[in-house]
């Protein structure tokens, strides 16, 4: 005979806590509305729900949908041939679907794509993962700036935060962990948006099972350039971890957070976009600025 849910007996879809799929949902939903509920007045701001048409974020933009927030959704188009259209079409068919606003970004708008970054990665002594993280966090803030939301969501989960932990104390780097929160607060001087993740407890099976169990649709498609990136390899060891002791990735995760090293910079303005950054030109225009020139060339 199968588990049982521990709260209403029914059939166990997350044997991980012995929830039903009911029970689950209320677990996941609680979890995000923990997060929301630290935004004072947040009935008045507006939320940017960053979809890249996966099962956390679509999982998500589902959550979120169901409170009473204002918010749209905003898609980047990375261009990978084969990938990037179908994955766009799925986000497409939900925002239809539940009537959400869905805003589309193409890298390919800004003159390069991710598989142009994937090629030039080494002018830039930096991995593909690296550079698409930089983009991708340059695009939501500009973008919700731009359009006046308060708020881009994301839906990293606790696989993710607790890898990001690990990946800064391999580094010793204290201040680079100690930046993950589930919450950052606007900075209008700085031409800075807030940032919320609501999924920051909730482990990525759960948020796995919550898509499939709601009926959300998602892509399973796999970026390209994944293979041999460091939070993967360090996700799959936490994972280790957790199967010997249940609650690692939890603990570690909230000791982490709870360590505050305070700035030690504060941000310049870029001098051709005018956002925040610790030199002069911001990662986001030097790696503009020279792709657009290589891919020209090209
Ligand atoms: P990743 O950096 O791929 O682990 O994604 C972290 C979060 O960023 C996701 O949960 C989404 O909220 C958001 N995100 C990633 N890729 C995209 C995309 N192409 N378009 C919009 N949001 C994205
Ligand atoms: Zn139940
Ligand atoms: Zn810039």
């Amino acid at each position: 005979m199968g588990q049982k849910c521990q709260f209403c007996g029914g059939k166990v879809v997350y044997p991980e806590q012995r929830l039903c799929d009911k029970h689950l949902a209320r677990y996941v939903e609680k979890r995000v509305d923990k997060v929301l509920g630290k935004i004072l007045g947040r009935e008045e701001k507006r939320f940017l729900v960053a979809v890249s048409g996966g099962k956390d974020s679509m999982g998500l933009a589902h959550a979120m949908a169901k409170t009473d927030l204002q918010m749209e959704l905003l898609h980047l188009d990375l261009g990978v041939p084969e990938v990037s259209a179908p994955v766009r079409q799925v986000v497409e068919g939900f925002a239809r679907d539940r009537e959400l606003k869905l805003h589309t970004v193409s890298l390919a708008d800004h003159g390069f794509t991710l598989p142009d970054l994937h090629d030039h990665r080494r002018d830039f002594r930096s991995t593909t993962c690296s550079l698409c993280g930089s983009v991708k966090r340059y695009l939501f803030n500009s973008f919700a700036h731009e359009h006046g939301f308060d708020f881009v969501a994301t839906a990293h989960n606790l696989d993710d935060m607790a890898a990001f932990a690990v990946m800064g104390l391999s580094c010793g780097d204290l201040q680079y962990a100690s930046r993950m929160d589930y919450v950052s607060w606007p900075e209008p001087e700085h031409r800075m948006v807030g940032r919320i993740r609501p999924y920051f407890y909730v482990p990525e099976k759960a948020s796995l099972v919550y898509a499939l169990t709601q009926g959300v649709p998602f892509s399973e498609a796999a970026c390209p350039y994944v293979t041999g990136n460091k939070q993967v390899a360090i996700k799959g060891a936490v994972a280790g971890v957790e199967g010997v002791a249940p609650g690692f990735k939890l603990h570690l995760t909230k000791l982490v957070k709870g360590h505050k090293e305070p700035s030690q910079t504060s941000p310049n303005q870029c001098q051709l976009c005018g956002y925040p950054t610790a030199v002069e030109v911001c990662r986001f225009c030097r790696i503009k600025q020279k792709l657009t020139d290589q891919v020209e060339q090209a």
